[in-house]
């Protein structure tokens, strides 16, 4: 780690890095299982406990610091971000195996957060209201949400931190960042970031270390607020003890991807952004393609396309330019994926297709294209991984309900060149993100991101113009002059 001069793994709480502590642990490379990336301190309750009490010592100051110096420092930020994009996506694919190209684009993306959330404190975001008293202003002030609690995956372990991080910090919040298990380096490598730009000691607070220490930190009563992306089971568990003692909370969970697939649809185009949706970043992304609908005759062309789409897939280290597909994050979650797979097929799915996978890590997962029936449990449950489902359906009416028939409802696509099915797609799909011949995966941190149903909360939106709301309070204000009017 030295080699690329980012510090060996540490806490960062009150402004210091902290790399002792009762228990280490090494982060692994899961394309190069024999090569590990670095060591780093593994903290428990009462580290949540002191990086809680830095973020509440820090956060008036950093109030008080007002909005312009704050846009600075992000802006400082993100000119780092740019600077240092090639050492944090280095790390980043290390110890989560995605490609450097995706790691990289991360990290440029995390600069653009940092740019336009800047720019966002810088618009009117408050209002004035007509008095029925002389001489009365009422107003609104937006205040910070105070110490946030910041509980991040793994999957896109560069940008998720940063589109939370960014605007919290811009609405003058102190932060306790627990981020995940399987990505702690390229976390200190961001907090770094934000250290270097200027972020003031205890405003930004890292901590490495298990859920059961992120538990401790949620249910801390000085975390006035808590933002999570990751898996439904614990972020409602994460909902229940937050919102018990009246905390905010903000999720983001799981998605069960639909792409519908129309017979007016170019196959030319449609097949390439199924498959990326499904296969890319090993089928670890929230919006990927899980389920493919296919309408009347197109099945038989739409399967025989995707299949050599597929099979043409080349798999293997991130950091070789020449693979198109990382491995498995960790071989535990490689496990759960291989059991999802495997019910899958002894419930009756038929396999299509797959591609070659080297031998050299035990994480390196084979993309599969499943044909099969709503009966089978990987219809309905999030496996993630590169395993997508294609069914058959005869007409318009069963695609769109089937579509919805899931708990999830995170994004959805559709493959069409008729204008009335894109009107009726749009009003129909129950999805925070629909997007017409376009891939269920991928958007742009200037527009708002969030699910329906079971993959989000019911906080205002993530990302874009939207994201500032949920870090700030809304306080109605009447002032008077405090004198009789003299008039
Ligand atoms: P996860 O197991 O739920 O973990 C997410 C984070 O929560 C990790 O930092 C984890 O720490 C922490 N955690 C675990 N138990 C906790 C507890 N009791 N209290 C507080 N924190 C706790 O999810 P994952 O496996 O990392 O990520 C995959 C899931 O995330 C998938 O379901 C995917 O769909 C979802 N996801 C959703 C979005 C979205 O925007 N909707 C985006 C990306 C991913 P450890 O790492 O130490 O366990
Ligand atoms: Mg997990």
């Amino acid at each position: 780690m030295a080699k690329i001069g980012i510090p060996v793994g540490a806490h960062l709480i009150g402004g210091e890095w902290i790399s002792t502590g009762d228990k280490t642990t090494t982060s692994i490379n899961p394309a190069r299982p024999g090569e590990p990336v670095g060591d780093h301190p593994v903290g428990d309750a009462s580290t949540a406990s002191d990086a809680v009490s830095a973020a509440v010592d820090a956060q008036r100051g950093w109030r008080d610091v007002g909005y312009k110096r704050r846009a600075e420092i992000l802006e400082t930020a993100a000119a780092l971000f740019d600077e240092r994009a090639d050492e944090l996506a280095i790390i980043a694919t290390l110890e989560e195996g995605k490609m450097l190209a995706e790691t990289r684009g991360e990290a440029l993306l995390s600069a653009e957060t940092c740019r336009y959330q800047a720019a966002i404190i810088k618009m009117p975001t408050e209002a004035v209201y007509p008095s029925a008293k002389p001489g009365e202003t009422i107003r609104t002030l937006r205040a910070p949400l105070g110490v946030v609690g910041v509980v991040t995956p793994w999957n896109f372990p560069i940008l998720i931190p940063v589109w939370k991080l960014a605007p919290a910090l811009a609405a003058g919040n102190s932060v306790v960042w627990k981020t995940a298990s399987n990505t702690p380096l390229v976390s200190v490598a961001i907090a770094k970031v934000f250290h270097d730009a200027g972020v003031p000691p205890g405003v930004l607070n890292l901590i490495l270390g298990p859920g059961s220490m992120g538990g401790a930190m949620i249910e801390d009563a000085r975390v006035d607020g808590v933002t999570f992306t990751g898996s439904v089971p614990v972020g409602f568990g994460i909902r229940d003890a937050v919102t018990a003692r009246n905390g905010r909370v903000q999720l983001e969970l799981g998605g069960h991807n639909p792409a519908l697939v129309f017979d007016d649809a170019d196959l030319d185009l449609a097949v390439p952004l199924i498959i990326g949706g499904a296969m890319g970043s090993t089928g670890q992304k929230c919006t990927a393609t899980r389920r493919v609908i296919a309408v009347g005759s197109i099945y038989d062309e739409l399967v025989e396309r995707m299949a050599s789409s597929v099979t043409d897939l080349k798999i293997g280290d991130g950091l070789d330019p020449n693979v198109s597909i990382g491995p498995i994050v960790a071989p535990r979650a490689r496990a759960e994926v291989a059991e999802g797979l495997a019910k899958a097929i002894s419930q009756g799915a038929e396999v299509v297709a797959t591609a070659d996978v080297p031998e050299t890590s035990e994480c390196f997962f084979a993309p599969t294209l499943l044909a099969g029936t709503t009966e089978l449990d990987i219809w309905s449950e999030e496996v993630f991984g590169p395993i997508s489902t294609v069914v058959h359906v005869e007409n318009e009416d069963e695609a769109f309900a089937l579509a919805n028939d899931t708990d999830f409802g995170l994004s959805a696509s559709v493959f069409t060149t008729d204008m009335w099915k894109v009107d009726r797609a749009i009003n129909t799909l129950e999805a925070g993100i629909i997007k017409v011949n376009a891939p269920t995966t991928g958007t742009e941190l200037h527009v708002p991101f969030g699910g329906e149903k079971s993959s989000s909360g019911h906080a205002p939106r993530e990302q874009g113009d939207t994201a500032h709301d949920f870090f700030t309070r809304t306080r109605s204000v009447y002032i008077n002059p405090g004198t009789p009017n003299p008039y």
